[in-house]
């Protein structure tokens, strides 16, 4: 023995205490937290559905396919409702995969997007990139992306549907790569594709995995045969193993070899070719999320960083969902978990309100139920029942003045004023957009002058849900009418004088959010640029971090 190690020794030999102080660091070392975006259609329900069968927690396929019902009828009041519904326990998974607990978070990528999908990303410790290999980089992808860059999050990233007619795989690289801005590491290398996909071939084991269609393999076992140079291939398939070689050198040359660094920072992504529908080359994707990307890391705070290890919960709201039954119009609160531990019945401090709050019936997603939770570590999700007293953004803590930053608000890009039948209902569409607002469900603007409201939103689907919840939830018969508005800006300034006098002077055009800030509502981006340039000593925000 020397003698560290006979101190290491007496530190573990081990009263019950001290086997509680490894407790937190070893369940945050098992976690995994992320988020799958993709460009509708390209895979995502069905990849999602074969990581839980691999897991074990769902028994067959088709058990999230239910949410996907109605999903062209969006303006339909009852789907968008059905759909929703069920989303609520789908839309926070967790289940263990060979020992690590599993959060997968699902962003809504659909034409329901909205700023829910980018404030989900907040909340996620790395990213699963689908993309229809037919089709390579679609829009949404770029959005979501952008999103996931601004925290530097690593993608692990999926070219789907290799069993159809794809693109070239070398262009799909360079594509994501020109578009996208990040470097791809292929990890592992498709053989033919559509009728004639043979396969893939794994560039850092040196050896093949043979396809073979059918949906219903749960277990993914499919045959393997080692190295490219083995004769059993060209038997195989010999015209297809001769372009492979040549690819692969190809690829050795011209793309990047993994580097787990640039990963972790985000400048890079492994690339995994397969086929979600056929179960080909998920446990692939499963075990690089296992194996390479992130345990929950430090989260930034008002006055410090907070270490997920830390013996003292914390914790911050990143999404707020209407409950199951609207005509009791609670609502979930998502709380993602950053440090220390969860134990049911335990109090907290709502650290905006400064109030103890006993956290009692809170909610887990294990994928087969939603489950009472007893215990949870940073980076799970916990559900919190809200009855109006949680907004998005909001911290809670043992009583530490942590909040967490970075949750962000984007200026909407699409307005529109709004107006009711009955004028007798004004409360109550004051009230509904409020909490609509607080819930994020939209962005709700009072101009300091004239009585018309303003509603903003990133996707148009936010105005149909906004408008069928307030004539649901709260009786209220809303017309949503174009308005002249064009973007939005929130405004901040040193110079308290100079924002009076803005306030003053544009009222028309200067407004309070649902939150209580400050933001300008430009006509054109001339106006907006005009109106900058006039009053210098104000800073106009894209974006606005909860306060
Ligand atoms: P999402 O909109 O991204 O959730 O996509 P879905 O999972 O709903 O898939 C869109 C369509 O692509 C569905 O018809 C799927 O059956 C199909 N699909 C998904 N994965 C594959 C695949 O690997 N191969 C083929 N041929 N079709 C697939």
């Amino acid at each position: 023995f020397t003698a560290d190690d006979s101190a290491a020794d007496a530190a573990n030999a081990t009263t019950p205490a001290n086997r509680q102080d490894g407790l937190i660091p070893r369940e945050v070392a098992r976690r995994r937290t992320f988020g799958i975006i993709s460009h509708p259609d390209a895979g995502k329900t069905t990849l999602t559905e074969k990581l839980l069968l691999f897991s074990g927690a769902i028994q067959l396929a088709g058990t999230v396919k239910g949410r996907k019902s109605g999903r062209h009828a969006t303006s339909d009041w009852m789907d968008i409702e059905k759909q929703r519904g069920i989303s609520v326990a789908s839309s926070v998974m967790q289940f263990e995969f060979r020992d690590h607990v599993v959060n997968l978070l699902d962003t809504p990528g659909h034409q329901d997007f909205s700023e829910d999908t980018y404030r989900v990303l907040t909340a996620v410790d790395s990213a699963l990139m689908v993309i229809d290999a037919a089709k390579g980089v679609e829009e949404q992808t770029i959005k979501l992306l952008g999103v996931c860059r601004m925290r530097d999050t690593p993608i692990v990233t999926f070219m789907n549907k290799m069993d159809r007619e794809t693109r070239d795989p070398l262009e799909l690289l360079d594509e994501v790569e020109s578009v996208l801005k990040i470097e791809c590491a292929p990890v592992t290398w498709p053989i033919g594709m559509g009728k004639n996909f043979r396969g893939v071939y794994h560039l850092l084991k040196d050896e093949i995995m043979l396809f073979k269609a059918g949906e219903e393999k749960a277990d993914g076992a499919f045959e393997i045969v080692k190295g490219i140079d083995n004769p059993k291939l060209a038997a195989m398939f010999p015209l297809e193993i001769e372009q492979l070689k040549m690819e692969v050198e190809l690829v050795h040359g011209a793309s990047h070899t993994f580097d787990l660094e640039r990963f972790l920072s985000g400048v890079q992504t492994p690339v995994f070719f397969g086929s979600a529908i056929n179960n080909f080359g998920v446990r692939e994707i499963l075990s690089a999320l296992v194996d390479w990307a992130p345990a929950p890391r430090e989260r930034d705070a008002t006055v410090r960083a907070v270490e997920p290890e830390e013996p003292k919960f914390s914790g911050f709201v990143f999404k707020i969902q209407a409950n199951m039954d609207p005509a009791h119009r609670d609502r979930i609160a998502f709380l993602r978990v950053c440090s220390g531990r969860f134990e049911k019945g335990m109090k907290v401090k709502h650290l905006r309100l400064q109030r103890d709050v006993k956290l009692s019936s809170v909610v887990t997603f294990m994928a087969s139920s939603r489950e009472q939770v007893e215990e949870a570590y940073a980076g799970d999700i916990i559900g919190l029942p809200n009855h109006g007293n949680m907004q998005i953004g909001d911290s809670f803590s043992e009583g530490e003045m942590l909040t967490f930053t970075g949750i962000p608000y984007f200026a909407p890009d699409l307005f529109r004023t709004v107006r009711i039948r009955n004028p007798l209902k004004v409360k109550q569409l004051h009230k509904g957009l409020q909490q609509l607002g607080e819930e994020g469900a939209v962005q709700v603007f009072k101009p300091v002058l004239g009585s018309d409201l303003i509603l903003g939103a990133v996707g148009v689907l936010q105005f149909e849900v906004v408008a069928s919840r307030l004539l649901n939830e709260y009786g209220v018969d809303a017309v949503f009418e174009t308005s002249s508005i064009s973007s939005a800006r929130w405004v901040s300034s040193e110079d308290k004088k100079s924002l009076s006098d803005f306030e003053n002077q544009l009222g028309h055009q200067v407004a309070y959010d649902a939150a209580g800030n400050l933001a300008f509502l430009a006509t054109s981006g001339v106006n907006l640029r005009l109106t900058q340039e006039r009053w210098p000593k104000l800073t106009f925000h894209a974006t606005r971090e909860h306060a």
